[in-house]
């Protein structure tokens, strides 16, 4: 079977893809390995406009922002199923010069749109911890990821064109039209596996930095419903029946997929910082994401076989960042559009022949 595209990989990015592909008309085949802690199923989806640390729109956020709502409501009307929340960010002061700073930083125009309130002292809400106030940041949300993930694997399962298995890359051959996979024969193949990008011979050039991240999710013995998503060094999502999401950490010398006892510890205190309220911990899950150490995605064609890209590279942006940047890589492939340079893999095609060179010396 002949099919335009192969993606391997259906996670967040792979998914997003695939669909945006088929959505432009193009026959699709998925190989996906199914896995239950992958990035994009521990993830707490949220989407937050503004990068917490530095006080900063985050990147590129005035395009990203209205395209992923669009992107998700669609997906909410085809499915019949709510898939994304709307919810305020409660950024909660931790000292009283973190309030100057911010105070000072959001006073600039381009912030308005996504400041809803500030508070120089406690909002007063009962047993929640914040003395210096904090800044309600709108236009944020979270995103229920695998249930998104599992409708979209469904419809692609009962279209057959989803292969639940791992892609075997010896059986991968480059042809003149394209790509032959076992059965298979595409125009173009496209990788979406996440951190284990890393294992892939066509790409591992790739500054992937593989970050271990873990979540819990906790429930509150007493009635707590906000209206909002706390944070304050973690995210507290509210999911729903005194459920809440709490992460999450971040580790990239360790980043295996284990949920450990230190982490657990890290996220409960950090919970413990923002609220009084008695809790239980009802789940906890690690899995590793595809960061890079320039903090922007990574695709595009191999500098050498040009029927082979890439999609990855999301960090701790996936929901946020994916629809947005699917829609133009789709278009850049059919040669409709251009990708931002930002996120084109060819700011390090350098690294590709450096490591030519280290392992094929005599080229
Ligand atoms: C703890 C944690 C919390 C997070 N919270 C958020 C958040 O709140 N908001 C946000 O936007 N992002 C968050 N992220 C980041 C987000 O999860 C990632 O940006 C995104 O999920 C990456 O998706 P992906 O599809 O690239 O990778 P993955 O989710 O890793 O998916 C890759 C898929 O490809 C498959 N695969 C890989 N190799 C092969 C192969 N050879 N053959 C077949 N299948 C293969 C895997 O099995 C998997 O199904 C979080 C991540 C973690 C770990």
């Amino acid at each position: 079977m002949n099919y335009d595209y192969i993606v391997v990989g259906h996670g967040l990015a792979g998914a997003i893809l695939a669909y945006t592909l088929r959505k432009q008309g193009h026959l699709v085949l998925v190989i996906d390995e199914p896995k239950e802690n992958s990035a994009s199923r521990v993830a707490a989806g949220l989407v937050n406009p503004v990068a917490g640390k530095r006080f900063a729109k985050s990147w590129l956020v005035d395009s990203l922002l209205p395209f992923a709502d669009t992107f998700y409501d669609e997906l909410e009307a085809r499915f019949q199923q709510p898939l994304f929340f709307h919810k305020p960010i409660y950024k909660i002061f931790s000292t009283i010069e973190e309030q100057n700073n911010w105070m000072a930083k959001s006073a600039g125009d381009s912030w308005s749109e996504y400041i809803g309130a500030t508070y120089t002292q406690s909002t007063g809400t009962p047993s929640v911890q914040d003395p210096y106030g904090g800044i309600l940041i709108q236009q944020g949300g979270y995103l229920l990821v695998s249930d998104m993930l599992d409708l979209l694997t469904h419809e692609l399962l009962e279209a057959g064109l989803l292969l639940p298995e791992r892609f075997d890359i010896t059986q991968l051959q480059l042809t003149e039209q394209g790509v032959s996979y076992k059965a298979a024969t595409a125009n173009h193949l496209i990788f979406c596996e996440g951190w284990q990008a890393v294992h892939n011979p066509y790409f591992k050039w790739l500054p992937l930095q593989p970050t271990k991240g873990e979540v819990l999710e906790v429930q509150t013995t007493g009635k707590f419903e906000p209206e909002c998503i706390y944070n304050k060094a973690v995210y507290v999502v509210p999911v729903g029946e005194d459920r809440f999401k709490i992460g999450a950490t971040y580790n990239w010398r360790q980043p295996d997929e284990e949920p450990t006892p230190e982490g657990k510890a890290e996220l409960t205190e950090r919970f413990e910082q923002i609220t009084t309220q008695p809790y239980h911990v009802k789940n906890h899950w690690a899995g590793i994401r595809p960061a890079v150490r320039d903090r922007r995605p990574l695709i595009g064609r191999h500098p050498e076989h040009a029927q082979l890209s890439v999609f990855n590279g999301m960090g701790s942006k996936g929901v946020l960042m994916a629809p947005y940047l699917a829609d133009l890589f789709a278009k850049a492939l059919a040669e409709e559009a251009e990708m931002l340079p930002d996120v084109q893999i060819s700011r390090y095609y350098s690294l590709y022949y450096d490591y030519i060179k280290h392992h094929n010396p005599e080229l």
